[in-house]
């Protein structure tokens, strides 16, 4: 990190107090930018859930992104923000901009979701019949099964029919007088293994070539074209140590792997990438608010913790090793959170300076990700209070 940033987050954590989630706007552009240049035929649908702070939505949207939802707050979170909006600055993309890609969605939801141009996503025959019953105006994406071996977070025990049941499934929407406008699958979340998605485009090209061959009927109409939704959804990788792969090396496979399995007239291609668009856009600072030696060991008390900002570490198993602002020989400390569950312990093995003192600041980087948005205020510790720096309208 630059002396200067260092600075500034010194700077706004005086002023704003701690712990204090930073989000960095130019970094998300800077991701957008990324991914638009290096998928340019991918529609980018930002998987609301890895991180909902209202002032990442403006921006997403700002940039042209899609949303995917999965719960009605997050769609209602997302609405508000783009149901004024200029007509013109929308981009008729699909429908419009949003997709629920929650498979599972109950009664009510869908009876409030029925009255909006949304796509959604279903696995199974029993949310088709509550789809015909609750939401028959919505357009369809059915989402498949495929491998997620490599990936930090498996989706596949949960969610997903079998490609092998899947042509009959669309055939099943057809016989109640649904739609099924396209396929969509997920890897898995942070997906380091790339034959992943090889092979869900493998299964789902294989899907509609069935389809066609069985003469039922996907897609929606454009010009009097049927156009099928490809939804490659999430996983898409953040470089948090060496050994990740890279974004550009998955975009070339993906590019390639498309070109040659479909024909590019015939899909729209739309992705759900969350972590991609986050999870390096911010930093937390928090404090030291107590100070021990257990056996031997320095350890740091911290004001945010496992039940707050590293919230995941447990429920997206990573890490966001700590660091100093202040110089000094790096030993092994205990860094803990503030409550009082030993379960919260950041790390028995951050890389700290044993000088440290009580009010002395401590920031972790890449931490935007599934971390702010399981938050919890367990033992009355608030969340993390959130500033938003280089926006575009120059708000600080
Ligand atoms: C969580 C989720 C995403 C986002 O996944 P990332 O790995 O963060 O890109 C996309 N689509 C669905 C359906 C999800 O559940």
């Amino acid at each position: 990190m630059t002396p200067e940033r260092k600075k500034l987050l010194q700077e706004l954590a005086a002023k704003h107090g701690t712990p204090l989630f930073v989000i960095d706007h130019q970094v998300l552009r800077d991701n957008f930018k990324e991914f638009r240049e290096k998928l340019p035929d991918v529609q980018p649908y930002f998987a609301v859930k890895a991180n909902s702070h209202p002032d990442i939505i403006k921006t997403m949207f700002d940039l042209g992104s899609s949303f995917d939802v999965a719960s009605i707050y997050e769609f209602k979170l997302v609405h508000e923000h783009i149901k004024d909006w200029p007509e013109k600055k929308r981009q008729d993309f699909i429908w419009d901009k949003i997709i629920y890609a929650n498979t599972i969605k109950p009664a009510k939801v869908l009876a409030k979701l029925d009255q909006y141009k949304i796509l959604v996503t279903f696995d199974n025959l029993e949310e088709l019949k509550k789809i015909k019953q609750h939401a028959p105006n919505v357009g369809l994406v059915l989402r498949i099964r495929v491998p997620n071996t490599g990936s930090m977070v498996e989706l596949s025990s949960k969610f997903g029919a079998h490609p092998g049941e899947a042509a009959d499934l669309i055939a099943e929407a057809a016989n109640l007088g649904l739609n099924v406008e396209g396929i969509s699958f997920h890897v898995g979340s942070q997906c380091n293994n790339f034959d992943n998605y090889i092979q869900a485009l493998n299964f789902a090209s294989s899907i509609f070539k069935e389809a066609q061959l069985r003469n039922i009927e996907i897609g929606f109409l454009r010009d009097g074209k049927r156009i099928k939704v490809l939804d490659i959804g999430g996983g898409f990788p953040v470089k948090y140590t060496p050994d990740v792969k890279s974004f550009a090396l998955l975009a070339k496979k993906l590019n390639s792997e498309i070109k040659r399995s479909f024909k590019k007239d015939d899909i729209q291609v739309i992705a759900e990438p969350g972590r991609f668009m986050v999870a390096t856009a911010c930093t937390l600072v928090t404090k030291i608010i107590g100070k021990s030696i257990r056996d031997g060991k320095t350890c740091y008390y911290l004001d945010d913790g496992v039940y707050h900002t590293f919230s995941g570490q447990v429920y997206d198993h990573q890490h966001y090793p700590l660091h100093a602002f202040k110089d000094g020989d790096l030993k092994v400390c205990a860094t803990f959170g503030p409550t009082c569950d030993a379960f919260d312990t950041i790390s028995l093995a951050d890389e700290l300076p044993e000088d440290l003192q009580i009010d002395d600041l401590l920031y972790a980087e890449n931490i935007g990700a599934y971390t702010l948005a399981s938050a919890t205020d367990f033992n009355g510790f608030p969340e993390a209070r959130v500033v938003s720096i280089n926006q575009e309208n120059g708000k600080k």
